[in-house]
């Protein structure tokens, strides 16, 4: 089976090299000339075009930053829905609006092609681990036909309902991440602040009912963890300016669906200052920083 893979940066670049592990046929394209050059030394094929990077593909995974890229890559009169062939199974990963997951899949469906919305949790060490959970909406077929693929990148996979239904999951297990970021952050920098030793109350809080997956595997304070992003200046990751979307998205289907979201509108005010400040590109744990300070 031959795939093409669009978006090779943090997220897209592992997976699409655990395709290339399972025996695929990938051929990659992104913007970026480095993360190609990545992706090539993994053993991916690399093409310079979308046009060329899904030339004879069997499938397209997207894995690109906000919905804008999404519906750009397959909407409009040069956008993949009006040049691929109807037997083109086409899988987004993005995190993107659900609403925007939905316009694209009725457009796909219109065209006669099959689109599944299937972003994911995990971070970059979930991406080169293989072990993901994927969020899927779409219909029974398309999702059946796509597990081979996602079984190849994941080690979970939910089939949440139709189209959009990925996404909509996906918005509210960010908005509690961003939330119990920002909540951890804070009690660390507390217990700091009156002298204790950051790893020894992280040791606490995770055998604690303060547990949660930031303490477990993401801590946000710098050498408390040799692994996580804080341990290394803050640096890939999953960045502040992305965590801003996903809050944001939250935000907006609060407000269409009348929800009160409280913590998230205040997380997603946090994180707003944070990117304000030129913290955007660094990872969403870095949210620690000011609150240090
Ligand atoms: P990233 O910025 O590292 O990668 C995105 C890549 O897309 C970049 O390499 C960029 O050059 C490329 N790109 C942008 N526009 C393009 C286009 N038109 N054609 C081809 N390539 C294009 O971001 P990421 O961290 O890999 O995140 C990707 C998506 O995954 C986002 O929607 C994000 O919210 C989601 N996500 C990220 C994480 C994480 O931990 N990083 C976790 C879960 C979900």
């Amino acid at each position: 089976m031959h795939i093409a893979f669009i978006g090779l940066g943090n997220m897209g670049g592992p997976m699409a090299a655990n395709l290339v592990s399972a025996g695929f046929s990938v051929c990659g394209f992104d913007l970026s000339a480095t993360a190609l050059q990545q992706f090539a030394a993994h053993g991916g094929m690399v093409a310079d075009s979308v046009g060329r990077a899904v030339h004879g593909a069997d499938a397209v995974i997207s894995m690109l930053p906000a919905g804008r890229h999404v519906e750009g890559l397959y909407l409009g009169a040069d956008g993949l829905l009006a040049t691929l062939p109807q037997t083109t199974l086409l899988i987004d990963c993005s995190t993107i609006a659900a609403q925007s997951a939905r316009t694209v899949a009725a457009a796909a469906a219109q065209a006669g092609l099959r689109f599944i919305d299937a972003p994911v949790s995990g971070g970059t060490a979930g991406a080169a681990a293989g072990t993901l959970t994927f969020m899927v909406g779409g219909s029974d077929d398309a999702v059946a036909a796509a597990r081979p693929l996602l079984a190849a990148m994941g080690k979970n996979i939910f089939h949440a309902g139709a189209s959009g239904a990925g996404q909509m999951a996906k918005v509210c297990n960010n908005m509690l991440l961003g939330i119990l970021m920002a909540g951890t952050a804070e009690a660390l920098a507390l217990g700091v602040k009156n002298g204790l030793d950051p790893a020894v109350l992280s040791d606490i809080m995770a055998n604690s009912s303060g547990r949660n997956w930031v303490l477990e595997t993401y801590n946000p304070w710098p050498g408390v963890m040799a692994l996580a992003p804080a341990s290394r200046g803050y640096s890939g990751g999953f960045m502040s300016a992305l965590m801003l979307k996903d809050l944001g998205l939250a935000e907006e289907a609060a407000l269409q669906s009348q929800a009160a979201t409280p913590l998230g509108a205040l997380a997603r005010n946090l994180y707003q200052a944070h990117v304000a400040a030129g913290m955007g590109q660094l990872d969403f744990s870095s949210i620690v920083t000011p609150l240090r300070q």
